[in-house]
């Protein structure tokens, strides 16, 4: 059984000196009732901790390392850069070729800033929006998450169309008043509040693939119908596109499902692993920001070369071989299919859904397509997986409304192996059932 003993010390002492032990909240593993394996390193499919056991991983640090971890083009590149110097704050070339190859997967982002984390790209596309209508209100959805800025953490009451309440102590109530949130995947909720006050909203901001609620894919013309509302209305439409960008396909879900939005925001595989990120759009909307027009922005390490020489590395390599778009696909849709099999085999209430290579397997009997049904699964059988594949080597996402992710690093054998604990692991839910 899995070992973890320098783990659960080393966790003892973090908490002494970081709040819950972690940088980030869902890495605590408060929602699987455990405690957190401590990393020492990682390459290819698998990473290690300090009590050398070993795991397939599939959060790939939730999202980015599309390439496996340690891609050993990425870490040449970064080992060429990092001599040169770390942080100019200044320009460089590198930036400008990154720019280029954004637009060149994504046409839609003709203009782009180079920010250093998604939450920045989400906050600054808001204020982008606001700044370019002069329009205070802004539409997010139930279930999506837009990194923790103020304006975008926060949650409905019950009803359909409810001005927002602020979602944590400190967001002020006057700032989440001017959150509107709505159900995703609710065709009607969207078109009822843009005839009721359509004119005075600034912008719509959609994960066009849900991936924060577990992976939600949207429902036929949901996507089409926040384009035509917000045409019709001047609003702006923004695509937080930090985790289905370069997962949904090479272009994102504004590919996959040929929509265009005014913005986009990335993170995650644009950094190839470090903390980069981006928002962009057309040139007329992007030349607003400062310096070309009034809209400010800024970063002492936006641009860093360092972060954005992974990014170029990562993006040259898919953009040389698109193929690897494929591969990771096929990869994913064969766990996905295996899954689902088993799923049935033992009679356990399963529901795998997947978008390109991001996927998540939800225990219930039906369709997930909002946050409500998200929260309807079985939590208890959750745990049981959860816990069966983590000490037999496998590394899910340790919550159950989270997607988890594919590299190109995963091939036949680790899906084999995969199937083989998660068989195992059906069959132990199917004896609770
Ligand atoms: C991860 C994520 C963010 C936040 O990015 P950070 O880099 O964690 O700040 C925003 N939006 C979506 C859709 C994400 O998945």
């Amino acid at each position: 059984m899995l070992q973890l003993g320098k783990s659960e010390k080393a966790f003892d002492e973090a908490k002494r000196y970081m709040p819950g032990g972690v940088n980030s909240p869902v890495r605590s593993y408060r929602s699987v009732g455990s405690n957190p394996p401590f990393i020492s390193s990682a390459s290819g499919s698998r990473i290690y901790d300090i009590d050398n056991n070993e795991y397939i991983d599939y959060v790939l640090s939730w999202g980015p390392m599309i390439l496996g971890h340690a891609n050993p083009e990425v870490v040449a590149s970064l080992q060429e850069a990092i001599p040169r110097g770390t942080s100019y704050g200044a320009p460089t070339l590198l930036e400008t070729e990154l720019a280029k190859k954004i637009q060149a997967f994504m046409p839609s982002m003709e203009m782009v800033r180079l920010v250093n984390s998604g939450t920045e790209a989400t906050m600054s596309a808001l204020r982008v929006a606001r700044g370019y209508t002069g329009r205070d209100r802004i539409v997010k959805f139930v279930g999506c998450y837009h990194g923790h800025s103020d304006s975008l953490l926060v949650k409905a009451g019950s009803g359909l169309a409810t001005f927002g309440v602020p979602d944590s102590p400190g967001v002020p109530k006057g700032v989440a008043e001017n959150t509107i949130t709505l159900p995703y995947n609710d065709i009607d909720a969207v078109k009822q509040l843009f005839d009721e006050m359509g004119d005075t909203i600034a912008c719509i901001i959609v994960e066009p693939v849900a991936g924060n609620m577990g992976c939600v894919p949207p429902v036929e013309g949901f996507l089409e119908t926040l384009r035509d509302v917000t045409k019709a209305h001047g609003a702006l439409l923004i695509f937080d596109e930090v985790m289905c960008g370069f997962r949904a396909s090479s272009g994102g879900a504004q590919k996959l499902y040929n929509i265009k939005p005014d913005l986009t925001c990335l993170g995650k595989i644009v950094g190839g692993g470090m903390p980069l990120a981006v928002f962009g759009g057309s040139s007329k909307i992007m030349s607003e920001v400062a310096p070309s027009g009034p809209i400010y922005q800024a970063g002492t390490l936006s641009g860093n070369p360092v972060a954005v020489t992974a990014g170029l590395a990562t993006l040259s390599m898919l953009q040389r071989d698109p193929t690897i778009f494929k591969q990771v696909e096929d990869s994913t849709k064969a766990l996905c299919n295996g899954l689902e099999e088993l799923a049935k085999k033992y009679n356990v209430p399963a529901v795998v859904q997947r978008v390109g290579s991001m996927f998540t397997l939800f225990f219930t009997d039906k369709p997930v397509h909002n946050f409500d049904d998200a929260s309807a699964c079985n939590a208890d059988h959750f745990k049981t997986f959860f816990h069966h594949n983590l000490s037999h080597g496998i590394y899910y996402a340790p919550s159950p409304f989270e997607s988890n992710f594919v590299s190109m690093c995963h091939k036949g054998a680790e899906i084999d192996k995969t199937l083989a604990v998660a068989e195992e692991a059906f069959k132990m839910i199917s004896e609770t059932l």
